[in-house]
């Protein structure tokens, strides 16, 4: 008989995730620079937590809550801590960031204005970054964020997140993406539901959308050649943002697809589930 209450129990607990729609699968743990460290807190009511100043995205899967924390590319590796807020109550919660190799990708490009942009550009270009970081950093205290995330795009992965780049013999910022293999013209659809953040023209990244999932969870799409939405638009899991492209500094169409977690740009293969 204890046999058989335990099989009804898993089962009761997988139709009520079916129920559910089944659609918070966590990100993959993995407390790196880049990385995501998903650490169960304990509690009945959903918590607030924070790292390094900033808000996170926590989330509840099978009456557990988890916070999401976005470590930084640049971070070093070492003891961290997240400040957890429990109905006015505060602790801490420590966790370990380990190293992760990255490996280092030289590209020679003849376009020497993709490389280093002309002097003129200098202001359009830092003004865009801001725009870049507080989009970034944008928190929407909105109920918990779908993370079992879709392909945006149907192509191979190419240049992987955390890439070192060297262009034309000198260091640029580290790939902050995830680069998806797709001709120009193809849909771009959203990995989860949400709502657009933003839709730019920037310099560098071109046509792009930001999609709000929610509490600290964005992603953008990069190099579009087309966009069918617009600020405020409410998005389902699978809804067309546009088409891939290569507008701005893009040496061939391809789609640049970055996640945010708490402000940091993560690896987005975290979020898909491994073949
Ligand atoms: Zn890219």
């Amino acid at each position: 008989m204890k046999h058989a209450s335990t099989i009804t129990r898993h089962l009761v607990g997988l139709l009520l995730a079916l129920a559910c729609g089944a659609a918070l699968a966590l990100p993959r743990h993995l407390p790196v620079p880049g990385g995501i460290a998903v650490l169960e807190l304990a509690g009945a009511a959903a918590p607030q937590v924070h790292f390094d100043g900033r808000p996170q995205p926590v989330v509840r899967e099978n009456g557990r809550w988890f916070a999401l924390i976005g470590i930084p590319l640049d971070s070093v590796p070492g003891p961290q801590q997240a400040t957890v807020d429990d109905g006015g109550r505060q602790r801490t919660q420590a966790f370990t960031v380990r190293a992760r190799h990255y490996p280092t990708q030289r590209l020679t490009i003849p376009d020497a204005r993709m490389v280093t942009p002309p002097p003129e550009l200098a202001e359009r270009i830092v003004a865009e970054q801001q725009r870049l970081d507080a989009l970034k950093r944008h928190f929407s205290p909105s109920p918990a964020p779908a993370t079992d995330f879709a392909l945006p795009a149907a192509g191979r992965l190419s240049a992987r997140f955390g890439l070192r780049r060297v262009l034309n013999g000198e260091a640029r910022a580290p790939h902050s993406g995830l680069d998806l293999a797709v001709a120009g013209g193809q849909p771009v659809r959203a990995p989860a539901a949400g709502t657009v953040l933003a839709v730019e023209d920037f310099y560098f990244a071109g046509r792009t959308v930001v999609i709000d999932h929610g509490q600290g969870l964005l992603t953008l799409y990069a190099h579009l050649s087309q966009v069918a939405v617009a600020p405020g638009q409410a998005v389902a899991r699978g809804a067309a943002l546009g088409a891939s492209g290569a507008s701005g500094r893009a040496t061939g169409p391809h789609l640049h697809w970055v996640v945010v977690v708490g402000g940091s740009a993560v690896d987005p293969e975290l979020f898909l589930r491994r073949p």
